[in-house]
Formats: C-alpha cells, structure tokens, sequence
C-alpha cells in the first residue's frame, strides 16, 4: 500500500510552489487532496495534527487527538462541549464512522434557492461515490453491541418499527468498540484510509504538524496565494505559494480566516449560523450483564416518525468517562458504577433550529462559541430524552439516568413531576458533535464553494443549515463536487 508523501519540512526549496494548497486533512480536506492530487495536480495538503496510534485508554486519545483535550465548550445557556479532532484525518480519525445520506428535502431546497446552480441529481452521484471509497455497509449482527441489540428491541416494541443497524464507514470492523478513540484495527475509514491511501499511486504531499497561520493575496508582481505555515514542530514560518487555496479547517476554524482577511464579499457573515445537532445520552440500568464494550458502539438507529428532527443512536461510554460524565453525585454515582456491566447507553441528537456563532478575540486557536438554544429546541430535548427514557423500560431498563443535572434523574420514581420541572437548559447534559454552516453555501461561499478568486472553501462550514443526519457523507460529497470543479478549472486554465 502506498503511504503518504510525508513531507520534509527542513528539506524545502526556497518557496515551493503548488496548483492547490488544502489546510485540514478531516473529511473536507482529505477528499479534495486526495482526488485533486490522483488526477495528477500538484498539491499540499496541510495539517495541523501529527499521525494517529490508537492509545490504550480513551483518555489518552482524547487528550492527544481531541482539539482542547475535548474539553471545548459552548458560552450561552446550555451546558455543551463540541468535540472535534485535531490529527492526521482530523474528526474523522475520531468519529463513530456512521454513514447517513443528505436528506433529499434538504437537497431540493438548496437547489431552489441557488437557482439551479446547485443540482440534486449532480449532488446524489457524488454522495454515492463517498458512500463507495468509505464502503460503507450495514453493521452486521454479529457485531452490534448488545447495548443496541437491547435498545432496538424495546423501540420495536414502542413504535419504532424501523429501528435497526446503521450503515457505517469500515473495511475490516472486529467490533472493539474504540471508534471515537482512534480505532485499533485500523477498520474504521477515515478521511486518510479513504482518499489519502489508497493504494492507487498517487497521494497528494502531506505536511504534518503545520498550521496555516497568513496568507497574501496575488499582486502585481506575484499571480499566486503566498501562504504563511508555522512548523508546529520547531515553531519556524514557512512559506509556500499555490494557485489555488481550499480551506478545510471545519466549521469551527475556518471562519477565522475569512473574518481576519476579509474574504469574499461578505466577510462579516463568516462564523454566523452555526447548527451543532445538540446530543444527549441516557444510561438504563438491567438485571442481567449488559457487557456494552463489546462490538460497535454506534451500530445502530432510528428516528421520529412524524417529523425527521430526532435521531436516536447507539453510543458507548467507557467506565473511565461515565464516571466523569454520568450526572450522580456521591453514593449514587457509586451504586451506577459498581454496576456498569449491568448498564447500556443510547444517545439522540437534534436537528437544530437554533443558530450560533463562533468569533475569535482570542486568535484562531482558541475559538469562542456562542450557542443559546432556542425554546423549540428545548421542548425537542426534554421530549427525545423521556422518549428514550421510555424505551429503555420498554427493553427491560429498571432505572434510566436523564442526562439533566438534578437529584431527580432517575427514572422510574414516583414523582415524575418534579424531574419535568427541573427540565431547563441550564440542567441539561448534553454534548454537539456536528458543528457546521459557518460559512455557508449561499451566503459566505458560492454554489462553486468559492468565497473569492482562487480561495475556496471545502468543510463544514459550507453546509447551509442544520441537516438532522451524521454529516461526514455530505461534507465528502461536498469536497468531491469541489475537487472536480477545480480539477475543470485548473486544466481549462
Ligand atoms: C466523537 C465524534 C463522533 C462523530 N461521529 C460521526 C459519525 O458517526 N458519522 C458522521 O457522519 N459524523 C460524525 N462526526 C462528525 C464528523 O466526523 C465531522 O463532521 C467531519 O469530520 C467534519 O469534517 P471537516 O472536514 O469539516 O472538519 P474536520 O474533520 O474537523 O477537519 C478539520 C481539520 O483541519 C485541521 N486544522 C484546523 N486548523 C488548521 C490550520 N490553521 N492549519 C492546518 N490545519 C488545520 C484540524 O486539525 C482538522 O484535522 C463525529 C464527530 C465527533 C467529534
Ligand atoms: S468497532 Fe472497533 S474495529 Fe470496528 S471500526 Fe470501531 S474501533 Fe474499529
């Protein structure tokens, strides 16, 4: 197999010059690299992180390869991290692997409001050729964790008669359930086994443990982008030039750039109308072993029937983190960790109709997130969690935890109404793994993801509006559309 072009930071010529420089190796980034530099163009793609071994303990991971050791936040008036990576493949080297298509609804809306120049029919074959390279297929059942097998038997039984398997990105899955921790058998496809080793020959140059830090536009002496790196490793700049830049930072950091350098016509846009799908997990507690670390986490699913704005999923948490996660205090805490062989896990997300916004006072490692959930919002995660929660004792669950911050958490107790009083977002436990919109399509960036001549961008961020599905399938068939715009543009140039 071929292994990535890693590149000799100390053994670059004076200012190397490329056709496209892409900074972030996640799902955004990987994919523009990889397929640009297989049709035989010059790139750099530009990572932050370093390379990824899967660590024996969750913590390790999460201190190594989650950006602010996971511990990034929200301001407002929820209680929410936003976990995101920062590594070789960026989130996707930490994330559940779960393949979800764009809901067709939402496709048909973007092309209204693009006038045509987005096209769903164009759109749906790029999806399909994500799907493809990440190979995704439906967890077996062999290897679904038991914690989904008991889960999807009590939401048959409660309605929910499609509840079941999930499709999910893998060649080779053993079920170790370590997906979100960097996976140990290297199965689960991530942005850098899918586009950038491929084993067809060709992989773009691949400058680890660099940051892009400045950039210049062309001017009258010089027709390319100058792009200041700083080698992370030594804390020299570095400069390069390119005809063409794609950002693919993700949602989170991309908008930094746009805002600090004004790009594009409407700059001040740029961080506005971030959709975070707001996420919960309940723990139920059962008579008989559980055994939840065994198989994949997130094998299985399903959503609400009436409107497509809840998804519950499969998820896992490792004693080590329930005990710093689980909302119990004391001798309860206690009693819920003596019997975590006894415990499964389910978590929901919603499609948000709330919207944040990420500003940078701090520069752009340090972005601040202001995020406050709308009422609509609220009523959404109370009812996902009591729905859930049902569920849970549907399968057999004796006691359920709410992932609300109060001594009356715990479910079934006699008095229900004073666990629905305690239910304000402040109380919530929640976390948000799908920051997107930041610059999006329509309003920062065009149908072509072009903010400006020459810069481009291809994460996240572009994705219009909250999608109520896992978003890696979209995001590649986003950076895929975009790698075979500019591979038109770059040979008819
Ligand atoms: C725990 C977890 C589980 C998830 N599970 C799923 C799932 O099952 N299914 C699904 O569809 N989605 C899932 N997601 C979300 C999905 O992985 C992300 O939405 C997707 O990877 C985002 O892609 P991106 O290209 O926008 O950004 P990222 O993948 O975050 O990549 C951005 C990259 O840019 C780099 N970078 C940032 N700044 C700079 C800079 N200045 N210079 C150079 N590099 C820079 C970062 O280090 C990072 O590697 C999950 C997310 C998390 C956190
Ligand atoms: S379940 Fe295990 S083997 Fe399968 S992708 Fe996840 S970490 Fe890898």
């Amino acid at each position: 197999m071929e292994t990535l072009i890693n590149y000799r930071k100390s053994a670059m010529p004076k200012i190397p010059e490329y056709d496209v420089a892409v900074t972030g190796s996640g799902a955004g980034g990987g994919a523009v690299a990889g397929t640009l530099a297989r049709e035989g163009f010059h790139v750099l793609l530009i990572e932050k992180g370093g390379p990824v071994q899967s660590p024996s303990h969750a913590m390790d991971a999460i201190a190594r390869y989650y950006a602010h050791a996971g511990y990034h936040s929200v301001f407002g008036n929820i209680l929410c991290s936003i976990p995101t990576g920062i590594c070789l493949g960026g989130t996707t080297a930490i994330n559940s692997g779960t393949c979800l298509k764009t809901p067709p609804p939402l496709l048909g809306r973007w092309q209204v409001a693009s006038q045509g120049r987005f096209q769903t029919g164009e759109f749906e074959i790029y999806l399909d050729q994500a799907w493809q390279r990440l190979r995704a297929k439906k967890v077996p059942d062999r290897l679904m964790s038991p914690s989904c097998k008991i889960i999807l038997h009590g939401a048959r039984a409660s309605g929910f008669p499609h509840a079941g398997p999930l499709e999910r990105a893998e060649h080779g899955c053993q079920g170790a359930g370590r997906c979100c921790f960097v996976c140990p058998n290297q199965a689960k496809m991530t942005s850098v086994k899918a586009f950038l080793e491929d084993g067809n020959g060709v992989v773009p140059n691949v400058m680890k443990r660099a940051q892009l830090i400045h950039l210049e536009r062309p001017d009258g002496s010089n027709k390319k982008l100058t792009l200041g790196l700083r080698d992370l490793d030594n804390n020299t700049i570095i400069k390069i030039r390119c005809r063409i830049l794609v950002l693919a930072c993700g949602a989170l950091a991309t908008p930094y750039f746009v805002r600090r350098y004004r790009l594009g016509p409407r700059p001040g846009r740029a961080g506005n109308n971030l959709s975070i799908h707001p996420a919960a997990k309940l723990f139920g507690l059962f008579d008989a072993p559980v055994n939840g670390w065994q198989g994949v986490p997130q094998a299985a699913g399903f959503q609400n029937n009436a409107q497509e704005d809840i998804r519950y999923e499969g998820v896992y948490t490792p004693p080590e983190l329930a005990a710093l996660t689980m909302p119990l205090e004391s001798h309860k805490l206690r009693y819920w960790m003596d019997r975590y062989s006894q415990v499964a896990t389910f978590g929901f997300m919603i499609k948000d109709s709330s919207r944040g916004r990420v500003r940078y006072p701090m520069g752009q490692d340090y972005p601040i997130v202001l995020y406050n959930m709308n009422l609509p919002d609220q009523h959404l995660m109370k009812r996902s969690a009591l729905t859930l929660a049902n569920i849970f004792l549907a399968s057999g669950a004796k006691k359920v935890v709410l992932p609300l911050n109060s001594p009356s958490n715990i479910l079934p107790r006699e008095n229900l109404g004073a666990t629905h009083s305690n239910w304000s977002p402040r109380r919530m436990q929640m976390m948000a793994f799908h920051p997107l919109g930041t610059c999006a399509m329509g309003s920062v960036v065009d149908e072509n993801l072009q903010i400006e001549p020459g810069i481009y961008i291809g994460d996240g961020s572009v994705i219009p509006e909250s999608l109520g599905v896992n978003p890696q399938i979209t995001i590649y068939a986003f950076a895929l559309r975009l790698a075979r715009h500019l591979a038109k543009k770059l040979r008819d140039a």
